[in-house]
């Protein structure tokens, strides 16, 4: 009774105290608890040069099962983690696994890419660059096999200190994307004032296109401009192969997406990268393109 007591008084003291609140403290405390006993998984998520038939590269994504929450999805530990100050300890994880998985390739080829999500809160942080940067040195990892991957808002924010940092990895070697392009603003300004070498176009765009000429329009002059400032532009979430033919008509030169294949487990996706031949029956897509 005592205890049933308490809780009421805690109750009534405290009505402020939102659900949404409380999820978050808790959220707070599985992060804490997940990076102390190694329950952050990193997965691996091929993109196929479409044009080459090849596997370009992987982005890695954070992914965690908590011994006390279960699945938690990025898009829940992600903000939480960043409100409470633990995201970069995530990337210097994923980092960490995606140097792993260069060293666990063998022989590399030179345009082979793994890709880092940078949150905005981080991208005008020197400190946590320096930590990559000195991470991946003492992997031995060649600074052009990591390419950092920002969205827009980050540019929004602190577009001068933004630019500098993305200035400042480029110029070390590091390859630089600009992630979830046509979502939010989408700004043409934006590709020119920053020099991203690639560009990555949102799978809400890739879905529009499918059945929307006026975003092909669009589209089609984005990957135009994208390809004249000699950018890889890059399509997220092509799930069909219908969806794969009209990014092969738009000059889209890589695609991420589930109809190659889900993130993987590191060694699931280095048997991916092993064994992967174009699919015979996708080799005639795409032929309008080149007439
Ligand atoms: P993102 O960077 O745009 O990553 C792509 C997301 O699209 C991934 O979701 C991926 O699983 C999903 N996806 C890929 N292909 C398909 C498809 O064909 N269909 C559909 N429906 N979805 C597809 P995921 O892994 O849930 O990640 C969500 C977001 O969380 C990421 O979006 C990224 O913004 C963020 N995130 C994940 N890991 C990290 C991290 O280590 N650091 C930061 N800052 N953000 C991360
Ligand atoms: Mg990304
Ligand atoms: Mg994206
Ligand atoms: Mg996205």
């Amino acid at each position: 009774e005592a205890k049933s007591l308490g809780k009421m008084r805690y109750e009534f003291f405290q009505p402020k105290m939102a659900a949404s609140q409380k999820a978050q403290l808790d959220l707070e405390n599985v992060i804490s608890h997940a990076l102390e006993h190694d329950e952050f998984e990193v997965v691996f998520q091929p993109k196929i040069d479409i044009k080459g038939g090849k596997v370009a590269g992987f982005e890695a994504l954070a992914r965690l099962n908590s011994s006390k929450m279960g699945w938690v999805g990025p898009h829940e530990f992600i903000p939480a983690a960043e409100e409470k100050g633990l995201i970069d300890y995530i990337t210097l994880l994923v980092c960490e696994r995606s140097c792993a998985f260069i060293n666990a390739m063998g022989e590399v080829p030179d345009d082979f890419k793994i890709s880092i999500n940078i949150s905005p809160i981080q991208i005008a942080d020197s400190r946590l660059f320096r930590e990559l940067q000195s991470m991946i040195s003492k992997a031995e990892v060649p600074y052009k096999h990591i390419e950092y991957e920002v969205t827009e808002n980050s540019l929004i924010k602190n577009e001068e200190k933004s630019r500098r940092q993305l200035d400042i990895q480029r110029s070390l070697g590091f390859s630089t994307a600009l992630d979830d392009f046509g979502v939010g603003y989408s700004s043409l300004g934006h590709l020119k004032r920053f020099s991203f070498c690639t560009l990555k176009i949102d799978r809400i765009f890739v879905d529009d296109v499918h059945h929307d000429g006026v975003s092909k329009v669009i589209l089609k002059a984005i990957i135009e401009m994208a390809n004249s400032l000699n950018m890889t532009v890059v399509a997220e979430g092509v799930e069909t192969v219908d969806q794969l033919d009209t990014m092969l008509d738009l000059g889209i030169d890589h695609v991420q997406g589930y109809l190659f294949s889900k993130p993987l487990a590191a060694q699931v996706a280095l048997d991916f990268l092993a064994h992967f031949a174009y699919p015979s029956e996708l080799q005639a897509l795409g032929a309008s393109a080149h007439r």
